[in-house]
């Protein structure tokens, strides 16, 4: 088990800076943290607020997960912290709940801080943004806003300069090893849920804990196996409809990516481990290193299109066609012929 309270290895010194610079006095009225889905910006923010409600730690001690602040903090009803949210995941937070937030803000509480938690901030909408503003621009002593983004560059400028940027790297696995090692049955577990996870930590520790997500990724990596090797239209749409493109994409490109390093390195990268390796490498010997490009290009393109209002079918088939050796091998000529690639 993993100690409550404490932070997570590789977010230890982002965490400790701001625990030295909040007792100091220093902190920003507006905290911006960024970094890819999944990094562990919601576990530095959780851990950061709970330390600053905690009513026992000194220091950089971990909030000690037990006082009136800690069990506030941690049951979700304590009275200086006010989380905003979509009210369902994919939607809007809108102007109202900005407004509310900024009315809460604005009323002085009976501790050191009083805090908003905005996330994703990147799905307040336009209206909403602008509301926050006005309470960005003139926090109240004790006043904190946090805003998560992984998307920053959605947020109008005019936020994202009133606010102190946090960018959190992704880490390496060795950093995280440790951390995930506490929710697996062993390392090899760990490797696995590592490359399923594209390097994402809280996203390996979900599937770790997750038999329904381990068991959905196990069928995409039978999925992309199968891709590597099949040459017929059918089986490939027909592997490809199982899974959830969603997932399915970013994984195919990482495949690729893979296939790509072995063709130039002879390396087996982390992802490329979890495949058979004749299959892997035979894929990138027939694709060779200009097949290899444009399928990821096309991969690319596949994952921009993830949200259009496409024929489903139709896109699969567009996709399995690309996947397939002798069908790359013809669009390329054809597209040399017209002049277009
Ligand atoms: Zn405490």
């Amino acid at each position: 088990m993993n100690e409550p309270g404490a932070v997570p290895p590789w977010l230890a010194q982002p965490w400790q800076a701001l625990v030295l610079r909040a007792a100091a006095g220093h902190l920003p009225g507006g905290l911006l943290v960024t970094g890819a889905e999944g990094v562990g910006k919601g576990l530095l923010v959780s851990a950061l607020l709970q330390r600053l409600f905690c009513e026992r730690a000194t220091g950089t001690q971990p909030a000690c997960g037990e006082c009136g602040g800690c069990r506030g903090f941690l049951g979700g009803v304590h009275p200086e912290l006010h989380d905003v949210m979509p009210p369902e995941p994919g939607k809007d937070i809108p102007v109202d709940a900005v407004r509310e937030a900024g009315e809460f803000l604005a009323l002085s509480g009976s501790g050191d801080w009083r805090v908003l938690r905005l996330h994703p901030a990147d799905a307040m909408n336009a209206s909403a943004a602008n509301a926050l503003l006005k309470t960005l621009e003139e926090p109240p002593a004790g006043g904190l806003i946090v805003l998560e983004s992984a998307r920053p560059s959605a947020l109008p400028a005019t936020i994202r300069s009133r606010c102190e940027d946090l960018h959190l790297p992704a880490p390496d696995l060795e950093a995280a090893r440790d951390w995930l090692a506490a929710g697996a049955p062993d390392s090899s577990a760990v490797d696995e849920a590592w490359a399923a996870s594209l390097g994402r930590p809280v996203v390996a520790a979900e599937l770790l804990a997750d038999p329904e997500r381990h068991a959905a990724w196990r069928q995409e990596r039978e999925a992309l196996a199968e891709l590597l090797q099949t040459r017929e239209l059918h089986s490939a749409v027909t592997h490809l409809a199982r899974c959830n493109l969603e997932t399915l994409l970013p994984r195919w490109q990482a495949l690729l990516l893979s296939a790509q390093r072995w063709l130039v390195s002879g390396e087996v990268d982390r992802f490329a481990a979890q495949f058979p390796p004749d299959r892997l490498q035979a894929f990138a010997r027939e694709r060779g290193a200009r097949g290899l490009a444009s399928l990821v290009q096309e991969s690319r393109r596949w994952q921009r299109q993830a949200r259009a209002q496409l024929n489903p079918q139709l896109r699969l088939e567009d996709m399995a066609a690309a996947m397939l050796p002798q069908a790359t091998a013809s669009r390329l000529a054809s597209r040399g012929r017209s002049g277009a690639y």
